[in-house]
Parts: C-alpha cells; structure tokens; sequence
C-alpha cells in the first residue's frame, strides 16, 4: 500500500547505512531517506505530482527537499531501469528492503506464540492465507496473535472501512479499577501466548487517538512486552502535539513504525507541514484518498459500495485488511473472539473468519474465555470432518520431486513421497467433499489408512485442506 513497497524491485548495490539496525544510524542517512519518503508519498497520493512528474514538469518540490529526482527515478518511474543505482536509490530500498524484513520476521518468527496448539494452528492459517490471497496481500499479513480494541466504535467514519466500524460509542477509561484489569489482561496474554505475545497492538475498528487515555495503556504494554504496539491512526491532524509525543514515545531504540492513514491531499499537505521529513521516517501514510496509487480492499464498507458500483471487477478476490490469526478483544463489551483474515465473502463480508466468541468481566474469566478458545483451534481431523481441496489444484511430478500446483502457488511436500497416492487423493478431493473416513475408505486400493491419514494430516497443516475451521 505504500511507495515503499514498490520500491523493492530496484536491485540494491554498493554501500548503504542500516536505519534498523543495532547501530545508531547518521544522521545524514536518515534525512535522505526521510527526504526521498516523502517526495514519494506525494507521488503515490497527488495525481497532480504524478501528472506533472510524467509531463517532466521542472519539480518544485524536489528541488525544496534538497533532492534530484533523476537520481531515484526508478522508485517512481515504472518504465525506469539502471543497471548502476544511484548511492540515493541504494540507501533507499534497503530502508524498504529493512522494513519488510522486520515484517516477515515478525510473521515467522517474532509473533510465533510459545502455546504449542496456537502456534500450530496460526502456522496453518499463514499457510491456508498464503495460498488463498494474492500474494502481495498475503506478504503483508504479520498475522499478530491479538489485538485490543480500547473503544466501542470509532468516530471516523471512512467510507471504505475495511472492517465496517460503528459509530463511536463508549470508551474504556483508564481508571484505578480498569488499569488494574488491563495489566492482569496484558500478563495473562504473555503467560499463555508467551514471547509472541509482543506483537499483539491496541486497535482494530477503533482509532486509537478516541481513548484520551491511550498513551497510559501502551505504556503499560510495554512495561509488560518491552516494546510499544504499533499505532495506526486517521487523525494526527486533530490531535497534533498528542502525535508528537506519541511518536517520541514510541521512537526509543526499537524505532516503532506506527501509521497515519491519508484520507484527502488536502491532509497530506498538512501533514508534511506540521512534521518534518525526519520526524516521520518511522510513519507510514497509507494512502486512502480516491487519486492514490492504491487499491482499496474488497472488504467491511468497502465491499458494500464496490457491489453497488462498476468497481467491483476492478477488486480481486484477495479483499480483508486483517492482520490477526488470534485474539481480537474489546475492553468495553468485555469480549474475546477467535479470528483469521480471509478474502472477504458473503459469509465473511469484514474479511475474518470467527471461529468462537466468549465474553469476560474479570481476569479470572478472561482466562477462561481464552482457554476456551484455545480449545477451538483445530489443529488435528477427526474421521467424521468434511474435507475438499480446490478444484484447480493439481499434481505434478518433475524427476524425483512432487509438486501440488495452483495457478502460481507450488508446495512440496517433504512428507509425500507416494505419487500415485497423492495425485489420487488430489483427485478424488477436487471433485467432491468427503469426510476423513470416506476418502480413507476409497483409498484403501492404493495405501494403508495410517498412510493416508499421515498424507491427510500433512496437507491439512499445510494448510492445503479446504476445512471450516
Ligand atoms: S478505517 Fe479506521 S479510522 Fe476509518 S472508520 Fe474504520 S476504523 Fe475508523
């Protein structure tokens, strides 16, 4: 969704300065990457900057931050190659090459819980995701393991709301006895969860800046997980000198990136004039306006105005902006949910999938609610479960090797080692659903059934399996 993930087709050559890394970074380094952040974020929400880009317009605006826009045309030229990138071009797509890095990490291995059935069935999640989405989409997911939302609602009404949030309604204060049943909250997530649990973050269809109280409770959050959650907000206009603080806050020695969603140019423009280019190295603006170089995700309200309009064969299937296999929680209803993202549909029109939903008023039901829900993570079939595999699935032997193949998505599966057995399992589950008995049964020509069972298993955690649940 941003300039800087597109960015990352430039090869990187030469020498660049780590912005992430253990070291602190120069100062010059990072100005010319905030520089070059944020030219680039005209260009992705201004058409007019494009327009006149393309035109080949003297840039004004280039020459204000101190850049030649010559020297990166790559990052904003589709049609653009060099075989040597400029030390600008080289510094600024290993920041973006770092950025995505840190997100992979903490998909695959930072937000990984210790809860041994909950890693397990998260990884299958990440891998069923994986297969069903576009892959860009599917990249971007950190699948965190719980979010919080700390309001009833939110007061920004996007029209696009990804998660169709209701209208603002109340707001979990930090008082004396809520604080108390936060901290008990955030100590119970890292006890079950453990180590991955500090990839959990405090919003969902809520703006965080609608809880005055907000900076109390991540700082409690990082007193518990030794790192602030990220915060993505619509509203850093309104609330100016509290972002700021928030953004010192949040910009110690873990460099929390945290986000400002663009609804208009028009906020953009403020934007850049109230924060300096370095004060936001750190801060995505994820564009949302109607002119900007992204597609919307076919999901919540998005998804209600696309079907009533042209645009709905623009979207691809791949329509959630869900970013949590795990907990998601609200303070204010006292409830806990069990969810996953999934390509928006009919049956799951905000883009997750709820597998449970248990309701707390105190820590000691807060556990309970949870171990309830881990309860609901499947993580092994039972005879009687309906299971299928997509009818476009198929198997492919090449030398030695088997492949499961769906349009661009390959696996290998280092458990199948049986051709016959898997291309006649493939076969029989893309044509119909069957239960784990009945195909079993049917195989029972070519393989044992603890050899099937054994192949069964490893697709269904492979996430290969087309199982509700
Ligand atoms: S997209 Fe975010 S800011 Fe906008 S209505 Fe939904 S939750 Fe609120």
């Amino acid at each position: 969704m941003t300039a800087s993930i597109n960015s990352c087709r430039v090869s990187v050559k030469g020498d660049y300065q780590r912005i992430y890394g253990d070291e602190p970074c120069g100062a010059a380094a990072i100005s010319l990457v905030s520089r070059v952040k944020r030219f680039l974020e005209m260009w992705t929400i201004d058409n007019k900057f494009r327009d006149g880009l393309t035109e080949g317009i003297p840039c004004q605006a280039a020459s204000d931050l101190n850049l030649d826009s010559e020297d990166f045309r790559p990052l904003w030229d589709p049609e653009c190659r060099v075989d040597e990138p400029s030390k600008v071009l080289n510094q600024y797509v290993s920041f973006c090459n770092e950025k995505l890095l840190m997100r992979d990490r903490m998909r695959d291995l930072d937000g990984r819980p210790d809860h041994a059935v909950f890693r397990q069935w998260r990884q299958r999640q990440i891998n069923r995701f994986f297969r069903q989405a576009d892959i860009r989409v599917a990249s971007a997911v950190v699948h965190a393991p719980f979010s919080v939302e700390l309001n009833q609602g939110c007061s920004v009404g996007c029209w696009f709301c990804g998660v169709d949030a209701p209208k603002l309604g109340d707001i979990f204060s930090y008082t004396d006895e809520n604080k108390l049943l936060w901290k008990d909250l955030l100590r119970s997530l890292h006890q079950s969860i453990g180590f991955g649990a500090k990839s959990g973050f405090c919003y969902w269809a809520t703006d965080p800046l609608d809880n005055p109280d907000y900076e109390k409770f991540i700082q409690d959050f990082k007193n518990e997980f030794g790192r602030f959650p990220q915060t993505t907000t619509a509203q850093p206009l309104k609330h100016l000198e509290r972002v700021r603080d928030l953004l010192r806050m949040t910009s110690g020695a873990e460099k929390t990136i945290n986000r400002f969603s663009v609804l208009s140019i028009n906020s953009m423009r403020q934007i850049h004039q109230n924060f300096t280019p370095e004060e936001l190295i750190h801060v995505e603006l994820v564009p949302q306006n109607r002119e900007a170089l992204a597609v919307k995700a076919n999901a919540g309200r998005a998804r209600g105005k696309f079907k009533q309009s042209a645009l709905a064969d623009q979207e691809t299937s791949s329509g959630t902006i869900a970013c949590v296999s795990g907990f998601l929680i609200n303070m204010v209803r006292g409830s806990i949910k069990l969810i996953t993202p999934v390509p928006a549909s009919d049956q799951w029109p905000l883009g997750y999938q709820v597998f449970g939903e248990e309701f707390f008023t105190d820590s000691q039901s807060f556990d309970a609610a949870c171990q309830k829900l881990f309860g609901k993570m499947k993580i092994r079939l039972f005879p009687d479960d309906q299971i299928s595999i997509d009818s476009d699935f198929e198997c492919v032997l090449a030398g030695a090797q088997i492949f499961l193949r769906q349009n661009k998505f390959t696996v290998k599966l280092s458990e199948a080692n049986d051709f016959t057995l898997l291309s006649s399992l493939v076969e029989l589950l893309t044509t119909s659903p069957l239960t784990v008995l009945e195909t079993v049964i049917r195989l029972e020509g070519i393989a044992t059934p603890p050899v099937t069972i054994h192949l069964i298993d490893s697709l269904f955690r492979a996430g290969i399996l087309n199982y509700d649940g």
